[in-house]
């Protein structure tokens, strides 16, 4: 089987295993595992920003992450299909009395005007006040798009005129960065705070990083400890991501480029895939899922009409081209 349905689907390489087997670790509730303490030092400037924290997943990071920005009682705004407001289970609102608006765009891309539009500022008993707005690079849902960096640096001067803030959700930023040569720091300087994830396209098998100022950490670390988070002799999870920001990050071309091949396949135009993810649309999309995996290749429904597929580190240059000619023999949509 090859497996696109997420780049989540990865499994620890030898190396990594061998990296995880011989990691000096120690109490990170005791803030004594000097392998997490390099990592975290090492995320942080990467995203030139003080501090950075190891977390277990990518959706607890964006929760401590976002309630560092927002208060109870107040809004973030983000993009309608974004992470934190789709796939989340309604965290923010859950644990942290958060709510959310929305704006709409096709490429999940900021839309500085509805930005404007949509903020609120400190109107007392009135309103609910705009604390923060998230944006999320690459963009999951849109299809691994990447926001602009220029739109970017728009939106965090506007928020910071208006004394606002801004999160970013990177859980795939690393294939930003790899796609457009734009440097980490560059993405960093457009966040107050930031999410990034070691287990989708860099192949850890657990963690994401919650990355920002050491106040904002210093905070983080007790809200994780408060929620259940605080773990143990995790160094050894974390010797997987510092073995993958050594031997994974540049190698997402590849996957970008397989990603490429399998539109074409799809009768997706190969130019609109930005990263490793296509989607393709599909009135057929629960049989074509199912014919596919007969034949070997399985990808993932993310609407009744939509199909999802993921290139990651565990599909090579061979498995991408089995799977681009077996996609391509199911044809074009039945409409
Ligand atoms: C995967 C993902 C996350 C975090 O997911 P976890 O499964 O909780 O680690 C956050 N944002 C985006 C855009 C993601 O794709």
């Amino acid at each position: 089987m090859i497996d696109l349905r997420s780049d989540t689907l990865t499994q620890p390489t030898d190396a990594m295993r061998a990296a995880m087997a011989s990691a000096e670790v120690g109490d990170d509730v005791y803030g004594e595992d000097p392998t997490v303490l390099a990592l975290q030092e090492r995320v942080a400037g990467l995203f030139g920003h003080e501090a950075a924290l190891f977390m277990p997943t990518g959706s607890m990071s964006n929760v401590l992450a976002v309630r560092s920005l927002v208060q109870p009682g107040q809004e973030v705004l983000c993009e309608s299909s974004a992470h934190i407001a789709r796939a989340e289970l309604g965290a923010h609102g859950a644990y942290s009395g958060i709510t959310m608006r929305t704006w709409t765009h096709p490429l999940g891309h900021v839309d500085l005007d509805a930005v404007r539009h949509l903020h609120v500022p400190d109107m007392g008993p009135f309103f609910v006040r705009t604390a923060a707005v998230s944006v999320e690079n690459t963009h999951n849902f849109a299809g691994g798009t990447v926001l602009p960096l220029d739109l970017l640096r728009d939106l965090r001067e506007w928020t910071t005129g208006v004394g606002a803030t801004v999160h970013l959700d990177g859980a795939r930023i690393w294939n930003a960065h790899v796609a457009t040569g734009t440097p980490l720091a560059d993405y960093g300087a457009t966040a107050d705070v930031m999410s990034v994830c070691l287990s989708k396209g860099l192949g850890a098998p657990v963690g994401s990083l919650l990355v920002g100022s050491a106040d904002t950490v210093a905070e983080a670390r007790v809200w994780r400890k408060r929620m259940g988070g605080g773990m143990r002799q995790v160094g050894i999870l974390a010797a997987a991501g510092l073995h993958a920001l050594d031997h994974h990050v540049e190698r997402l071309a590849d996957d970008h480029a397989h990603a490429r091949l399998l539109a074409e396949a799809c009768g997706v135009d190969p130019a609109s895939v930005e990263t490793n993810i296509v989607v393709v649309r599909r009135p057929d999309a629960a049989s074509y899922v199912e014919r596919a995996a007969a034949a070997g290749v399985r990808v993932a429904t993310v609407g009744p009409t939509t199909v999802r597929l993921v290139t990651h580190l565990g599909v090579g240059r061979a498995d991408a081209e089995t799977a681009a000619r077996v996609l391509a023999g199911l044809g074009g949509p039945v409409s």
